[in-house]
């Protein structure tokens, strides 16, 4: 077991306090991270204040320099960190790399965004000119189910956009964060990154805190709404990444045999930790037998065990709390009696927050498990008539986060997609982002973006300039 340090003003420190950390697939302890509160916070605030006084000044180049060491420093290291994260996060070594060599790339691709000026008058009586300036200094807070990915996206535009940031991990999977930490502590000037550990509770201090200017947060709603109260004391510039309901449209031309595997993993990758994760999945009831047999055959194939293990494709549930309430739905659906696929059934004892993959047959629209965000290995299969059938249904939720649609057709998957009310839709493809289009919820699902010039924006204030040019003074 080894002990992970913070990292503030330039230095790796701890308090002595400690939290530990289980691996899910043994729930044996793996590290140790500080229990930081108001102290802690405070000094790594003052850091990044003062860090921000200079780091404000400096070209896009300088910065972009500075985000591409990070890249290089994961991609690096990148065998030891993704061993580590799957020790912490539970998620098999294949789907650990990809996350590894995923924020490496995504740093690496933002490091070149840029905010040009914007000349909005040039003429003989004035010259208006809008610029960006950073905002100060940013709060991340940050979820476990995707620790690395989730900690680069808020800390690279904060840098590019000429911010400095104190970033908290999940309180279950900081060892990975706080090993980056330790990585990149000569490559970025003092100050500018910090990241300290503690509990929840250390969520609502960064929220709050009177010399943070912004927060940028993932996580589920309900945290999100807290975010959104707390800052509003000093109306603090906020971004959300909350949770999802994603529905997923297969057309009656869609390739049985080809789209059975390539859904399978839309909804279990990272074992339905995802919150781009397809959660439901609605299939045209002509093909609706086959597909959902062919899915279901293809679970079969697939191995649920400890990440760590070659041949493993699905991994346990990251934290017993998780594991409990995915447990709770699916108990709530054998109690209502509707029609399991594969797994369903009872808790399957012994070590591991394991959920076997779950996948229900046509279960009512309003089934708990369809109505909510399961995050976890679980599918419901829905038939669907209609094409302004299966829209309704699709909207019908208070997420809006992303969706798909599975057709030959891609004329009328576009059609369709333009009728949903998310923030991205893919067609014939899942949970692709890209480094330089926008990311973000409609509805319940987020308050503005991440990714591209709309995520780096939000880490700016505009600020117009203008010259009066035949004045009288
Ligand atoms: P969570 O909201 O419980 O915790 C997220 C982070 O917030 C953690 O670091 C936690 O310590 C902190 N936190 C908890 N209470 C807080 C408070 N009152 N104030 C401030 N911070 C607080 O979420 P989780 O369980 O870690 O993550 C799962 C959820 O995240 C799911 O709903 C999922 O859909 C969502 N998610 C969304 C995205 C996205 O980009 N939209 C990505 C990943 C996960």
């Amino acid at each position: 077991m080894t002990d992970y340090k913070n990292l503030i003003d330039g230095k790796m420190v701890d308090n002595g306090q400690w939290l530990e950390v289980l691996n899910p697939a043994t729930e044996q302890v793996v590290g140790r991270v500080p229990s930081c509160g108001k102290e802690e916070l405070d000094s790594a605030v003052a850091a990044a204040r003062r860090a921000f006084t200079q780091w404000k000044k400096t070209t896009p180049e300088e910065r972009q320099k500075v985000v591409q060491g990070i890249a290089a420093a994961i991609k690096e290291n990148a065998d030891e960190l993704y061993r580590l994260l799957t020790s912490e996060q539970g998620k098999p070594h294949t789907q650990a790399q990809q996350e590894i060599y995923g924020a490496a790339g995504l740093a690496a691709a933002q490091s070149t965004l840029t905010l040009d000026d914007v000349i909005n008058q040039d003429d003989d009586t004035r010259l208006s000119r809008t610029r960006r300036v950073p905002v100060g200094v940013v709060g991340g807070i940050v979820p476990w189910n995707f620790p690395i990915m989730m900690a680069i996206q808020k800390i690279v535009p904060a840098l590019v956009a000429g911010c400095t940031i104190v970033l908290k991990p999940s309180p279950f999977t900081p060892l990975t964060t706080l090993r980056i930490a330790e990585l990149i502590k000569d490559v970025v000037p003092a100050g500018t990154v910090n990241i300290i550990t503690g509990e929840d509770t250390l969520g609502p201090l960064i929220t709050e805190h009177p010399d943070i200017d912004k927060i940028t947060f993932t996580g589920s709603t309900a945290t999100g709404k807290k975010i959104m109260e707390g800052a509003s004391g000093d109306l603090k510039r906020i971004t959300l990444e909350l949770g999802g309901n994603d529905a997923s449209i297969v057309l009656p031309d869609a390739d049985v045999e080809k789209v059975a595997e390539q859904l399978f993993w839309s909804s279990f990758s990272n074992a339905g930790q995802v919150c781009i994760a397809a959660k439901r999945i609605y299939i045209h009831k002509d093909i609706y037998d086959d597909l959902s047999q062919a899915i279901a055959a293809y679970a079969k194939t697939v191995v649920v065990g400890d990440g760590s293990q070659q041949g493993t494709g699905v991994g346990p549930i990251q934290n017993k709390k998780q594991y409990e309430r995915v447990l709770d739905l699916i108990q709530d659906a054998r109690d209502n009696g509707y029609k399991f696929l594969t797994g369903g059934e009872k808790d399957p004892s012994g070590t591991g927050y394991y959920v076997p993959i779950t996948i229900l047959d046509n279960p009512p629209e309003d089934a708990r498990i369809v109505a909510e965000e399961q995050f976890g290995p679980v599918m419901p299969l829905m038939k669907f008539d209609t094409v302004d059938e299966v829209i309704e249904r699709a909207n019908n939720s208070e997420y809006g986060l992303a969706g798909a649609v599975w057709t030959k057709d891609t004329d009328k998957g576009v059609e369709i997609a333009e009728q949903l009310e998310t923030g991205t839709v893919w067609i014939n493809e899942f949970m692709q982002l890209s480094p330089f289009a926008p990311f973000g919820g409609h509805k319940q699902s987020g308050f503005g973006a991440e990714y591209g010039i709309d995520g780096l924006k939000e880490f700016t204030y505009p600020q117009v300039i203008t010259v009066k040019r035949d004045a009288a003074v």
